[in-house]
């Protein structure tokens, strides 16, 4: 950052902090991961400074083969990292969304009138604000209805998703969501969604790293409409890309633009392509089964030491504390746990008695852990030092002993050279 530090020691001088703060600590937030130094590179790179309303080949401003370039290659990469080469003619990609609410908007109002009826699952049981909730533009446009999971398994009910279908009869069905530790039938979904004629759109804004290393069920079979950020699981830039059959593309390309947004953001583009040439590489199906592997490790140590966890472990990249038991609320363990320099987020657990705002859960997640390098044998100690915190709030004693030994494990795994 050499130009920085000389034009700006401010802001240079507090992203060095920031820096310093996800060097020195354990990043278990589910919806964060740390992009590489290339995507980061082109992320930086001039061109931000290009303007490009419009698609490739069809743009509203001169200058733009290069831009074309780019942008035809992350959609080229994009269509090779979740689909078979079969398919490719059937779905078109969208790259150009900000991020991952307003590529859901995007699909809405590409697929909705104002007032139609949208259902997704509910945000107290793990759904994204933008799949309907009331404060949630989603929830203020559309009629929405919210299912949610089994009050005595946690787990997703199929039968009783087709009979509130079936009763509501929605135009859209939301699957896939922020905070459901399990796998997702997506082939049930997609019976539901063709039994009540509905569009099934699946967000997988969460899984995608994990669906595209085959890790994690695919929905690509079975859905209209998939939806993805770039910046989770996948490792990329902030932003996001939408799948559509063909039959819906021109409607979702529409709406993306000229419906909701002006010029893409040319550099972040470039760096999704950079991700996306990152995850087709075999090194990042390696990455995506240690995320599982770790995050079943981490549920079972939590366990081990007295913690229960919701549905009573994971298949995927994330697991939900339940606070319950523990005295703490889930806003207390999560400040507790930053004291130590231990990053998690406080979450609503499904029935949750508690506000949102101070919900009962806690959620942890292994994606920027595993991009670090650390496996079983870290999540276990770490899985160790959570129970040891939670357990024993008034202890400044272990406080002290655990955020050294916190700086002892995050130096074993260096992050960014360049950084
Ligand atoms: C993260 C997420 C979003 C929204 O992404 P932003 O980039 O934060 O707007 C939407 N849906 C799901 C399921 C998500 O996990």
């Amino acid at each position: 950052m050499k130009s920085l530090i000389k034009t700006d020691r401010k802001v240079a001088e507090i992203i060095k902090k920031e820096i310093a703060r996800q060097k020195n600590g354990l990043v278990l937030i589910a919806s964060e991961n740390f992009a590489s130094e290339a995507v980061l590179e082109a992320l930086g790179s001039p061109l931000t400074n290009k303007y490009s309303e419009g698609y490739p080949g069809r743009r509203y401003y001169g200058g733009n083969q290069f831009i074309d370039q780019i942008e035809n290659l992350a959609i080229e990469r994009a269509k090779k990292l979740f689909l078979p080469k079969s398919q490719w003619k059937n779905w078109q990609v969208n790259v150009q969304p900000y991020s991952g609410s307003p590529a859901n908007f995007a699909i809405y109002t590409a697929l909705l009138q104002p007032g139609d009826k949208l259902m997704g699952m509910m945000l107290s049981h793990g759904g994204h604000l933008t799949h309907g909730h009331k404060v949630s533009f989603s929830g203020k446009f559309f009629k929405t209805v919210q299912y949610g999971v089994d009050p005595k398994t946690y787990l997703l009910n199929y039968k009783e998703i087709l009979k509130l279908a079936k009763k509501e009869r929605p135009k859209i069905i939301v699957c896939g969501y922020t905070a459901y530790p399990r796998k997702i039938d997506f082939k049930k979904f997609g019976q539901i969604a063709k039994e009540v004629g509905a569009i099934l759109l699946a967000d997988i804004s969460h899984l995608s790293g994990l669906i595209a290393a085959k890790v994690y069920p695919s929905p690509f079979p079975y859905a209209d409409v998939v939806m993805t950020t770039t910046h989770k699981t996948l490792r990329g830039p902030r932003g996001a890309v939408i799948f559509a059959k063909n039959k819906y593309a021109e409607a979702v390309n529409q709406a993306v633009f000229p419906g909701l947004q002006g010029g893409p953001h040319d550099n972040v583009t470039a760096a999704m392509a950079v991700a996306f040439g990152e995850a087709l590489k075999p090194g990042f199906r390696k990455y995506a089964i240690q995320i599982i592997k770790n995050a079943k490790v981490l549920a079972q140590t939590l366990k081990e030491n007295g913690l229960e966890i919701v549905t009573g472990g994971t298949d995927s990249h994330l697991l939900l504390i339940d606070l319950t038991g523990t005295g703490l609320s889930g806003k207390e363990a999560e400040k507790l746990l930053e004291e130590v320099n231990i990053y998690v987020n406080r979450n609503t657990i499904p029935f949750d008695p508690k506000p949102p705002f101070d919900p009962s859960g806690l959620r942890l997640g292994t994606p920027a852990l595993t991009t670090r390098g650390m496996k079983e044998r870290e999540m276990r100690i770490i899985g160790e030092m959570i129970a040891e915190i939670i357990f024993n709030p008034k202890s400044e004693k272990i406080k002290k002993e655990i955020k050294k030994r916190v700086w002892d494990l995050t130096r074993k795994f260096p992050l960014y050279k360049n950084f």
